[in-house]
C-alpha cells in the first residue's frame, strides 16, 4: 500500500474518504478512539520506514501545494463543475467549515442550485483551528485570481473575500490585487464566531440561512481560502499531468495534518505536520512538556473535546491540542441560573440557551422544535459567558441533533446518548 492511497470510501453524507497515512503492509482492522468517537474501526498498517522517510521528503517538499511565488502564475484552466468535482475527489480535498467536509461533495451540491454569491474566507478561527493558516500576503494575487476563476465557473453574481480588518497589510494587498476585478474585499472585525459560514453569509449578503440548513440553501457558497487554493492547484496540476495517478506529486493533505500543540503544560506552543492516526501520546512525547498534563483537549478552548486517555489518535479534523496542567485545569461547578440573560444576549443566532437546556434536561424534543435548536452554530459562547457555569452549549447541541433526527424516530435515543467526553470530562 502506498501513502495517500484511498483505503475507505465515504458512503454517507458528512463522512470523509480515508487514505493511507504511510506506505506499508496492512495487517488488520482494529478499533481506535478519536476525540469525538470511541471504537472507530481503523486499518492497521505496518509502516515501511524506508518508504515513509522518502514520502516525508516527497510530501514535505513537492506536494501539490507549492511555494507562494509560482502559484497560479499562468491562467487557470477553464473547466466545468464536473471537472472541479473530479479534481476535488481525486485529491481528497476537505473544506473545514463549519466542520470538515468533502470539498467534492460540497461542490457537487452546488449543481442544480442557484448559487448567487461566493464567499472566500481568510478569517482565522478559534486557537489556530485552520488546517494550515490563512494565506500569506504573497498569496493574495493568487487568491484573487482563484476566487475570480471559481466565481466564473459557478456563474455567481458576486464574489467576496472576507479578511480580518486588523491585518491591515493583508487587506491592502488584497485590495490592490482585486482593483481591476469584480471581487469585493470585505474587511471584517474577526469577533468569534464571525467566521462561521452562516454568519459570514448573513453579514455580507444579507441572506439568512434556514435553521439547520447550510448556506447553499440561501444561495451562498462559503469556502476556506485554503480549500480554494488547493482546488486551483489540483486542477492546474491535472491540466499539466493528465494522468495524475502515476505522475502527480503526492498531495500532503491526504497523509498528514498540521497540528498545533499549546497550553500551560507546554514549554512553548509548537506546530507539527503529523500523519493521520498518530497517537496524542506520541505527539506529546516530542512536544516539550513543562508540567505533567492533567487534561488534553482536541480543538479550541470553546468547542474542544477533552480526551480520557492519550492513545486517542489524530484525524483529519485534528488541528489543535490544548494541554492543561494541574494548576490550569479547572472543572466548572454548575450552579443555579441567575437569569442574567447573557447567554441569550451573546448567542450569535439569537437562541435562548437557558430555555433549551431546560428542555434538554427533560428530553422534551417536541417543545424544543419551536425554539429552533437546529440553528445552533455549536460555537460554545453561551457556556463560556454563563456565570453559573451551566453546560448550555452541550444541552443545545444534544437537542439540536434530536430535533434534526425527530423525523427518523431516533430523537429519544439521541437524548440519552451523551458524547464520550467533553470539556468537563476526560481528565487524565
Ligand atoms: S453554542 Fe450556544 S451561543 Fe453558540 S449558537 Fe449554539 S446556543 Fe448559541
Ligand atoms: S447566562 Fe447562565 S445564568 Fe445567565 S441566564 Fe443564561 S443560563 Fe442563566
Amino acid at each position: 500500500m502506498e501513502a495517500g492511497q484511498r483505503i475507505a470510501k465515504a458512503t454517507v453524507p458528512g463522512a470523509l474518504d480515508v487514505h493511507a497515512p504511510a506506505a506499508g503492509r496492512v495487517t488488520g482492522v482494529v478499533a481506535v478512539d478519536t476525540a469525538w468517537r470511541s471504537n472507530v474501526p481503523a486499518v492497521r498498517i505496518e509502516v515501511d520506514i524506508g518508504r515513509f522517510e522518502q514520502d516525508v521528503v516527497r510530501y514535505g517538499n513537492a506536494g501539490v501545494v507549492r511555494g507562494a511565488g509560482d502559484r497560479h502564475a499562468t491562467e487557470l484552466p477553464s473547466v466545468d463543475l464536473d471537472a472541479l468535482v473530479a479534481a476535488a475527489e481525486w485529491a481528497g480535498l476537505i473544506d473545514f467549515q463549519p466542520s470538515p467536509t468533502s470539498l467534492a461533495e460540497c461542490l457537487r451540491q452546488t449543481g442544480g442550485r442557484r448559487i448567487a454569491q461566493l464567499i472566500v474566507n481568510t478569517l482565522a478561527g478559534d486557537l489556530a483551528c485552520l488546517p494550515a493558516g490563512p494565506p500569506s500576503r504573497q498569496d493574495c494575487n493568487a487568491l484573487v485570481r482563484a476566487a475570480d476563476w471559481l466565481g466564473r465557473i459557478l456563474a455567481v453574481e458576486r464574489v467576496w473575500i472576507a479578511v480580518d480588518r486588523a491585518d491591515r497589510a493583508m487587506v491592502r494587498s488584497l485590495r490592490v490585487a482585486a482593483r481591476h476585478s469584480r471581487i469585493a474585499i470585505a474587511a471584517l472585525v474577526n469577533k468569534y464566531p464571525q467566521r462561521a459560514p452562516v454568519l459570514l453569509a448573513h453579514r455580507l449578503t444579507g441572506r439568512a440561512t434556514p435553521p439547520g440548513a447550510g448556506t447553499l440553501d440561501a444561495g451562498v457558497l462559503v469556502l476556506e481560502a485554503q480549500s480554494l487554493m488547493q482546488l486551483a492547484d489540483v486542477v492546474q496540476e491535472r491540466q499539466r499531468q493528465p494522468d495524475p495517478a502515476t505522475s502527480a506529486p503526492l498531495p500532503s493533505w491526504l497523509v498528514c495534518g498540521v497540528v498545533t500543540v499549546a497550553g500551560p503544560a507546554m514549554e512553548k506552543a509548537v506546530t507539527y505536520s503529523v500523519p493521520f492516526g498518530t497517537s496524542f501520546a506520541h505527539i506529546l512525547s516530542h512536544a516539550g512538556l513543562k508540567h505533567t498534563p492533567r487534561r488534553v483537549i482536541e480543538g479550541g478552548p470553546l468547542t474542544g473535546r477533552a480526551v480520557g486517555h492519550l492513545d486517542v489518535v489524530t484525524t483529519k479534523r485534528t488541528s489543535t491540542l490544548l494541554v492543561l496542567d494541574r494548576a490550569s485545569d479547572r472543572v466548572p461547578v454548575p450552579g443555579p441560573c441567575i437569569r442574567c440573560g447573557w447567554c441569550q444576549d451573546d448567542c450569535p443566532v439569537g437562541l435562548d440557551p437557558r430555555a433549551l437546556l431546560n428542555l434538554a434536561e427533560r428530553a422534551d424534543v417536541s417543545r424544543a422544535a419551536a425554539l429552533y435548536p437546529q440553528a445552533c452554530l455549536e460555537c460554545g459562547v453561551c457556556s463560556y459567558v454563563c456565570p453559573a457555569e451551566l453546560p448550555l452549549a452541550e444541552g443545545v447541541m444534544t437537542l439540536k441533533r434530536a430535533v434534526m433526527n425527530a423525523g427518523s424516530g431516533n430523537a429519544k435515543k439521541m437524548m440519552h446518548h451523551q458524547h464520550d467526553s467533553s470539556l468537563t470530562g476526560g481528565s487524565l
